[in-house]
């Protein structure tokens, strides 16, 4: 659809009879407070919705909408592999909320994937960035959901150990929520002569070195992550990701190729091509090295957190790296926090807080961040965004309580502070004032008549920060 989507020439767009169906309406005046009626609404527009989707008051309803589809789903004039339950009421969706990756009032059913018999021919072993060893089956192709699969993982060396797998065993593949199909049993009774049994690696495949298992992982690792050519690409792959620096015009095979004709070997070396270096090479092109050189400028504005994200420090994923950011604001002040200092931070446990410092224990990663220093890279955080401050409610006290239909909790919350006000939890004599949505908790409402606390309406509110 993207394709057709892109192509000039309208008349070969309409051939292909592209059509659009809509699954949610959004918007800040909706005719309706249900996800529900709102699509009716659109239908009534003109707009096409599903006339699959049902509105269900009970579980049961659900069960059965679920166990009617997995049948008849077969009849679709397209493939489908499961559904979506959604909270239909927007006013409980926005107090839901979402959190950093899906929204908390909606969430997938899969029906059961289907699976095919096929012979296993070989174990091949990938390493990835961060060391971790993944291994491959090769399978006979076989047809599976529509396409043809003919590799799967076999995820660990447990799983290949569980599965007591040999070489030339009939295997059931499954294709589940993952791209990558999964073997997920063996068929003994089709064993007529064993082949040799499954053994894990104990070498890595791309650089020798002995693999090692940490305690409580199932993943074997390479640890020679400064000289192991996969995570050494792997490391600036990840960093110049779109979540990560977003750097234009260079993508994994860019990458491979500077690192073969040996123009990289960490980040921070990009910091230093030149268009001189890299005009010449094959596939290259003046106006694409150019690009990649502005590409590459151009990531020096990214903030810090996603600076931090894009180093690939393990376990600090996006999520972490914000709250790291905002709580230690430079990388420098990171570098020199304890263990203290960092499991301080809210939702940073032990496991990150170790893996930050061995990070920049590591005199190799200090001598990265120095020349990514030097480029210009930016390793502070900005300056709070104040625009739209006010102290309307400086020295105000204010306790929040019940459900809300304009904003969420965690908005107003944002708002108190955003208006130099400070959210507090619990009613006192020092509370300014109560700010209550809809049925507000019963021992709070008589904590505050005790202590003759006013209470302040949504709307009430909304006019004071006005
Ligand atoms: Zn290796």
């Amino acid at each position: 659809a993207s394709g057709t989507l892109k192509l000039q020439n309208s008349a070969i767009v309409g051939s292909r009879k592209l059509d659009a169906y809509l699954y949610y309406l959004l918007g800040d005046n909706l005719p309706c407070d249900g996800h529900y009626e709102n699509l009716k609404e659109a239908e009534k527009w003109g707009f096409k919705i599903s006339d699959l989707t049902r509105k269900c008051k009970t579980l049961q309803e659900v069960f059965d909408f679920i166990k009617y589809w997995d049948v008849e789903r077969k009849n679709l004039p397209v493939a489908t592999d499961g559904i979506v339950l959604k909270v239909n009421s927007l006013r409980q969706q926005r107090n839901l909320g979402f959190t950093a990756k899906s929204p908390r009032w909606a969430i997938a059913y899969k029906f059961q994937a289907e699976q095919a018999l096929t012979r296993l021919n070989k174990v091949t072993y990938q390493v990835g960035r961060t060391g971790a060893v993944t291994p491959v089956a090769n399978l006979d192709p076989v047809q599976l959901s529509g396409t043809v699969v003919k590799r799967a993982s076999l995820h660990n060396a447990d799983i290949i150990e569980g599965l007591d797998l040999h070489i030339g065993d009939m295997v059931y593949v499954e294709k589940g929520g993952e791209i990558i199909p999964k073997i997920v049993g063996v068929d003994k009774n089709a064993r007529i002569m064993i082949g040799d049994k499954v053994k894990f690696i104990t070498y890595c495949p791309e650089c020798g070195s002995k693999l090692v298992r940490y305690e409580g992982e199932a993943a074997y690792y390479c640890t020679n992550d400064a000289a192991c050519p996969p995570q050494i690409k792997g490391k600036i792959e990840h960093f110049i990701s779109r979540r990560a620096m977003d750097i234009d015009g260079l993508g994994p095979e860019t990458v491979d190729q500077f690192y073969q004709e040996g123009l990289i070997r960490d980040v921070a070396d990009l910091y230093t091509l030149k268009t001189s270096d890299i005009i010449n090479l094959e596939r290259m092109g003046e106006k694409s090295a150019e690009n990649i050189i502005k590409g590459i400028e151009q990531s020096k504005e990214v903030p810090f957190e996603r600076v931090l994200f894009a180093l690939g420090i393990r376990f600090v994923g996006e999520t972490v790296a914000k709250k790291v950011a905002k709580s230690f604001k430079s990388m420098d002040a990171l570098a020199d926090a304890s263990l203290d200092d960092l499991i301080h931070v809210d939702e940073i446990g032990e496991k990150i807080a170790q893996s930050i410092l061995l990070y920049f224990a590591n005199p190799k990663n200090r001598d990265i961040i120095e020349r990514l220093r030097v480029a210009g890279v930016r390793l502070e955080a900005d300056e709070e965004d104040t625009s739209g401050h006010t102290d309307k409610l400086a020295g105000k006290s204010i306790v929040i309580s019940g459900v809300f239909a304009h904003h969420s909790r965690d908005e107003y919350k944002e708002l108190i502070e955003k208006h130099g006000g400070k959210n507090v939890g619990s009613i006192s004599s020092k509370t300014s004032f109560v700010l209550a949505g809809d049925n507000m908790g019963p021992s709070k409402l008589e904590q505050a008549q005790k202590l003759g606390v006013t209470i302040v309406s949504e709307e009430e509110f909304l006019q004071m920060i006005e």
